[in-house]
């Protein structure tokens, strides 16, 4: 069967009709910063697969690091048995994460990693005497997942809310903070939120939310302050916080983690996306002692989670190889220089009648439209120029690998202002 039709007719793609499917296109390979199309057009890679592929593709050391593996073991359960792998990646993720994090509890995907962390502290607060504490509170504009519990936590608006309705818990939502990353902190920014926990606070869990950058919700960068009180807020009120870092995690927002901007700790941590440089799907969720030993110490005296594929081995040996080469490759001169190059030349932009905004936080570029684009329209004009970027919504933005070269980074920033001119007002 040809595979344009057997593809359109029987596979599913990400939020897409089976009717009236978007356009696909078949990917041969994909080296460094390339991906090589099967009619031979190579494009150039401004999405790193998701936020996942920080190193580029084909890496000769994540190869290796996933061969070596699989000569003594692809996989053995995880209940009952360890491994070195497992092992190894725990030592090197508690050296890099927030220094009260002390337990590791590793998953599958990133949206089984927020169910973990949401099941954590419920059972933390069951573990405390707070058995009423069941409910979650977060910031509008969030995504973390698309899994029952991490949907609930989504942007109502842009997430699914209206879709599925009543069969969704009804969570706490705020006002996402206005004060901007770089702009100054209105003080009042935290005040919906003091309030929901004043009101509701002993009905709640935990806070939830992705520390400095919002991702695919809204790709909006916030104010360093607004963590630091809500921090103050939950510490007050008995309130867990947990820290979404699937996708600012791994040096991408110019900090290792997004934390370290506003030097505040959370409760429970989750990682996820870059940990494997992209090449297996995998998550960590990261607890400190009191939520750990206060769950360990409570009936049932157990955390009540196993996935099969729990610390798989070579997910295990090539998050490893790829966190060792992070922090080996001078990642934060790369980051750095990727977001002067973004800033200068994605500036221009701002004249454009269909943009509404540009704004650049360490390898993050987005330029906000003023409508919702034509996505078979504009993916086609993209492939046009050569490059790969996926906007959603009013939302056209790059995340590039690491490695990028500032040619490459140039063709695809100025290939965003090209086809972007090209919508009216
Ligand atoms: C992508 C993402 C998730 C979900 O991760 P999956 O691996 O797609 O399940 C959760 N939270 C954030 C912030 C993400 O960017």
């Amino acid at each position: 069967m040809n595979f344009d039709t057997f593809d359109r007719d029987h596979l599913w793609h990400p939020y897409t009709s089976t009717i009236n499917p978007l356009p696909t296109y078949k990917v041969r390979s994909a080296h460094g910063c390339r991906i090589t199309l099967e009619d031979g057009t190579e494009l150039i890679e401004g999405m790193s697969s998701w936020w996942c592929a920080v190193h580029g593709y084909n890496h000769p050391v994540l190869n290796e690091a996933i061969r070596r593996q699989l000569d003594s073991m692809a996989h053995v359960m995880f209940g009952g048995l360890t491994h070195e792998p497992a092992i190894e990646l725990g030592k090197l993720l508690l050296d890099i994460v927030p220094p009260s994090m002390s337990h590791i509890f590793y998953a599958d995907s990133g949206s089984v990693a927020v169910e973990v962390a949401m099941k954590m502290a419920v059972q933390y607060q069951v573990a405390s005497g707070h058995p009423d504490r069941t409910n979650f509170v977060t910031i509008r504009t969030g995504y973390h997942g698309d899994t029952w519990n991490a949907m609930s936590v989504c942007d109502p608006v842009t997430g699914m809310h209206s879709l599925f309705g009543p069969a969704l818990p009804v969570r706490h939502f705020a006002p996402s903070p206005h004060s901007r990353f770089d702009g100054s902190w209105d003080p009042h920014d935290i005040d919906p939120l003091r309030e929901i926990i004043g009101k509701h606070g002993k009905d709640i869990a935990a806070l939830i939310l992705e520390p400095i950058v919002q991702g695919a919700g809204g790709m909006r960068f916030y104010h360093p302050q607004y963590l630091r009180e809500a921090a103050a807020l939950c510490r007050e009120h008995g309130l867990l916080l947990i820290f979404d870092e699937i996708a600012t995690g791994f040096g991408r927002t110019g900090k290792l983690f997004a934390w370290e901007h506003a030097g505040v700790e959370p409760d429970i941590m989750c990682v996820g996306k870059a940990i494997t440089g992209g090449y297996m799907t995998f998550s960590a969720v990261l607890a400190n002692d009191i939520v750990a030993d206060t769950i360990s110490s409570h009936d049932p005296r157990v955390f009540m989670h196993g996935p099969t594929f729990m610390g798989n081995p070579l997910a295990c040996s090539v998050a490893i190889a790829s966190t060792r080469l992070l922090l080996e490759s001078g990642w934060q001169e790369k980051v750095r220089r990727i977001e002067a190059q973004l800033r200068e030349e994605l500036e221009p932009a701002r004249h454009l009648p269909s943009v509404a905004d540009v704004r650049v936080l360490g390898a993050i570029g987005v330029l906000e439209m003023t409508r919702p684009v034509d996505m078979a329209w504009i993916q086609k004009r993209f492939v046009e120029e050569g490059i790969w970027l996926r906007p959603f919504g009013r939302l056209v933005y790059t995340m590039p690998p690491f490695i990028i070269k500032p040619e490459e980074l140039s063709a695809l920033t100025s290939g965003m202002l090209k086809i972007v001119g090209e919508i009216p007002e």
